[in-house]
């Protein structure tokens, strides 16, 4: 039913071209590019044995907007699943314009040298994707992904109005390791040491990094866990496009062991995003802290635990205060039985998968760009339960 092209080949990357191919009556033709294909490879190796289905694979810069043109233009696909970088958010739109194809992503833009998460770059070709009847859906990971269409369900089905929301991000696993990131380091640190910002009655609060910590008791047995308020894109669509909302949240769960490490790397400037100079060359320090961290798709074999991301709604219904809380509790040790991947790759390769389903099989095609949580819930959330990601709604008491 449908080619479509996936860019970029690491953890998330793995997870996306294995669901597409466990969806092989789907997505009937599978290619994967990325800047080194001998990872394409290893993929596409991995899909075949698993599934017998045939993944073609390329190497490609995504940085280059012809080179994509021309794998574009030779591939034909009806779709681009964008799970390189953030940097290459904008060339990779910008060849999917030019090559008349869709597109999706799974997180927003963002300038190499500004750490800055904004939509505003993408939401600026609204336009052009709709005068061109072309479709582009942002941030189709778990979040934000899900826990954009996790608010519009409980638009939809639990709440007339959402007052307060509060995303939780719960990362229980254990990997064993001084410490690693659970995915690409340099983008996860940029993220995790970003100032905290959150909305309130119609504008935005800042906050130090990781200055406001609260204590969430997470279900399933996790139990409580400190929780650290932070920035996170999903923040920035939700409050425009949800009726009602006066606070919107996002917290994540962090170990003391995992702070401590940050705080002594940002001590010794090696979160630095300037190059500096060493020995002649010129040296990013998170680049370089980032290549002697361990490869995040290296901790599938390693990783024990769960991971908990859900959504604390709370509003009313028929004139009653409730607060509902709709959830996905995901094991580490079942995604890597299941594609020898860990849950944080699981969780963000599943619902981008999903997206292009969504698109590809009409249910969500709409010519523009769009956030999740735009489009109806209900599909998606089906497919959720089907393939690995099911999820629960609790009626928690109101605070
Ligand atoms: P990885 O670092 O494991 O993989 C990124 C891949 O992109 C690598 O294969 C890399 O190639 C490739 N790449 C980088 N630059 C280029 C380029 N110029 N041209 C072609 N390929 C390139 O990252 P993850 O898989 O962990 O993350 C992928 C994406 O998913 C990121 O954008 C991340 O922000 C997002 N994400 C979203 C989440 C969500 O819930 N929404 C959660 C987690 C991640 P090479 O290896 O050859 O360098």
């Amino acid at each position: 039913m449908a080619r479509v092209l996936i860019i970029g080949a690491g953890g998330v990357s793995s997870v996306v071209v294995h669901k597409c191919a466990q969806a092989n009556d789907v997505f009937t033709e599978i290619h994967l590019a990325s800047r080194t294909k001998a990872k394409c490879d290893a993929i596409a190796e991995s899909v075949k044995k698993r599934y017998g289905v045939t993944v073609h694979t390329a190497s490609v810069d995504a940085d280059n907007v012809s080179e994509l043109v021309a794998l574009i233009n030779k591939v034909k696909p009806v779709m681009v699943i964008n799970v390189a970088l953030p940097y290459q958010d904008l060339t990779i739109m910008d060849a999917c314009l030019e090559c008349n194809v869709h597109y999706l992503d799974t997180a927003n833009y963002e300038p190499i040298d500004l750490a800055k998460f904004e939509y505003k770059w993408q939401w600026a070709y609204q336009d052009k994707f709709k005068e061109k009847g072309l479709m582009a859906l942002l941030g189709s990971g778990f979040d934000p992904g899900v826990t954009n269409v996790f608010c519009a369900y409980g638009q939809k089905h639990l709440l007339d109005e959402i007052h307060v929301l509060d995303i939780i991000d719960a990362n229980a696993g254990d990997h064993g390791l001084p410490f690693a990131t659970n995915f690409n380091p340099e983008i996860n640190i940029r993220e995790v040491t970003a100032r905290g910002r959150y909305w309130e009655r119609g504008e935005w609060v800042e906050t130090d990094p990781l200055s406001w910590k609260m204590s969430f008791d997470f279900p399933d047995g996790i139990g409580p866990k400190n929780c650290y308020l932070m920035y996170h894109e999903e923040l920035e669509s939700l409050v425009q496009n949800l009726k009602g909302i006066r606070r919107a949240r996002f917290w994540m769960t962090f170990s003391d062991n995992y702070l401590n490490h940050l705080k002594v790397f940002g001590g010794v400037g090696l979160l630095g995003i300037e190059p500096i100079e060493y020995k002649g060359q010129s040296i990013v320090p998170i680049q370089f802290l980032s290549k002697l961290l361990p490869d995040p798709a290296s901790l599938g074999p390693l990783t024990k635990g769960k991971t908990c991301i859900g959504c604390v709604m709370q509003g009313i219904k028929n004139g009653q205060e409730k607060t509902y809380y709709v959830y996905n509790i995901c094991q580490h040790e079942d995604c890597y039985e299941e594609l020898g991947s860990q849950a944080i790759s699981y969780t963000t390769g599943v619902p981008a998968m999903i997206g292009a389903m969504m698109m590809v099989t009409g249910k969500w095609m709409k010519a523009g760009v769009w956030n999740m949580e735009q489009m109806d819930p209900d599909p998606f959330m089906e497919q959720l339960n089907k393939f690995g990601l099911p999820w629960q709604v609790a009626e928690l008491p109101n605070k």
